[in-house]
C-alpha cells in the first residue's frame, strides 16, 4: 500500500518526545528531587513521539479523527455505546491481549464496519523501542527482533479475529526510536501518531478530558482510551465527543480521510 504521507495526504512530523519519566518542570537544582532521578531523565535512547494530523479540506467543514487505544483489560461501554448510538466513526487500536479478553465488544465493533476500523496496538503492549528503556515504567521491547514480534504478532492476532490486515501501527506509549519507526514502516505499517492527547492515558478527570477534546481543531487526530471502564476519563470522552458533534465537527477514520484525499487527487 502506498504511504499516503509521502504523497502529502497526511502531514506527519516527528517531534522529540519528552524524555521518559519527565513530568514536572522542576529545575535540576530543586532540592526535593533526588539526583538519581534527574540522572535517569537523561539516560536511555532518544525517544520520538510522532505527531499526526489530517490535511484540511476547504469547504467540507471541520473534521477530526478519533483514535482509541484498547491496550489490555476491558472495554468502556460508555464510549463504545455512545459512538454506536450517535453513528460516530473511530479507529480502534487493539492488542492481542485485549482481543483475547474482549470477544463481545469486538463483535459489536465488527457489526458496524461503517463506524470502526481495527488497527494494530501490538501483541503484548510492549513499547516498540528497539533499545532497552523504561517508559512510564513499562519495559521497552529492547531489540529490533522484539519490536518485530510485537508488531507482527499484533497484526496476526487482528487477522485471526477480524480477517483483515491492519495498516496502521501505534506502539504502547506511542513512543519510538528513529530506527524502530523505520523498521515498522519497512514492515508495511504507517505510524499512527496523534495531535491531541484527549485523556492523558485515561488518567485525567472527566472535566479535564472533556476540555482536551474541546481544544481539538480541524484536522486533529485525538488519542484516548476505550479500555478503562472504571476511570472518570471515559465520562469526559463521552462529553467531549458529543460537544464536538454539537459544534458541527465530522468524525473520520484514519483510512477514510486517506481515501477522501486520494479521490480528490491531492
Ligand atoms: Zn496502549
Amino acid at each position: 500500500m502506498a504511504i499516503s504521507m509521502a504523497r502529502g495526504l497526511l502531514a506527519f512530523s516527528l517531534l522529540a518526545a519528552q524524555p521518559a519519566l519527565a513530568g514536572t518542570p522542576e529545575a535540576p537544582t530543586t532540592p526535593v528531587k533526588p539526583l538519581s532521578a534527574i540522572a535517569a531523565k537523561t539516560q536511555g535512547p532518544r525517544l520520538l513521539e510522532p505527531k499526526l494530523v489530517m490535511a484540511k479540506i476547504p469547504g467540507e467543514g471541520p473534521a477530526v479523527a478519533l483514535t482509541f487505544d484498547a491496550c489490555m483489560g476491558q472495554t468502556d461501554a460508555r464510549i463504545l455505546d455512545m459512538l454506536i448510538d450517535n453513528q460516530i466513526p473511530a479507529t480502534i487500536f487493539v492488542t492481542a491481549r485485549w482481543l483475547k479478553r474482549n470477544p463481545e465488544p469486538l463483535a459489536k465493533m465488527m457489526a458496524h464496519p461503517e463506524l470502526f476500523e481495527i488497527e494494530n496496538h501490538g501483541e503484548n503492549h510492549v513499547p516498540a523501542v528497539d533499545r532497552p528503556a523504561s517508559i512510564y515504567g513499562i519495559a521497552a521491547a529492547g531489540s529490533p527482533e522484539a519490536v518485530a514480534r510485537e508488531v507482527e504478532a499484533g497484526a496476526e492476532a487482528i487477522v485471526k479475529a477480524t480477517g483483515k490486515r491492519s495498516t496502521w501501527f501505534r506502539g504502547a506509549t506511542a513512543k519510538y526510536t528513529r530506527t524502530s519507526i523505520q523498521q515498522i514502516q519497512a514492515m508495511g505499517f504507517e505510524i499512527a501518531g496523534y495531535s491531541v492527547n484527549g485523556d492523558g492515558g485515561s488518567l485525567l478527570g472527566a472535566s479535564v478530558t472533556a476540555k482536551h477534546f474541546a481544544s481539538a481543531r480541524d484536522g486533529d487526530v485525538i488519542i484516548a482510551h476505550i479500555n478503562q471502564p472504571t476511570h472518570a476519563a471515559g465520562e469526559g470522552v463521552v462529553k467531549g465527543v458529543l460537544a464536538l458533534k454539537a459544534k458541527g465537527y465530522r468524525f473520520l477514520k484514519l483510512s477514510e480521510r486517506r481515501e477522501t484525499l486520494s479521490a480528490k487527487g491531492l
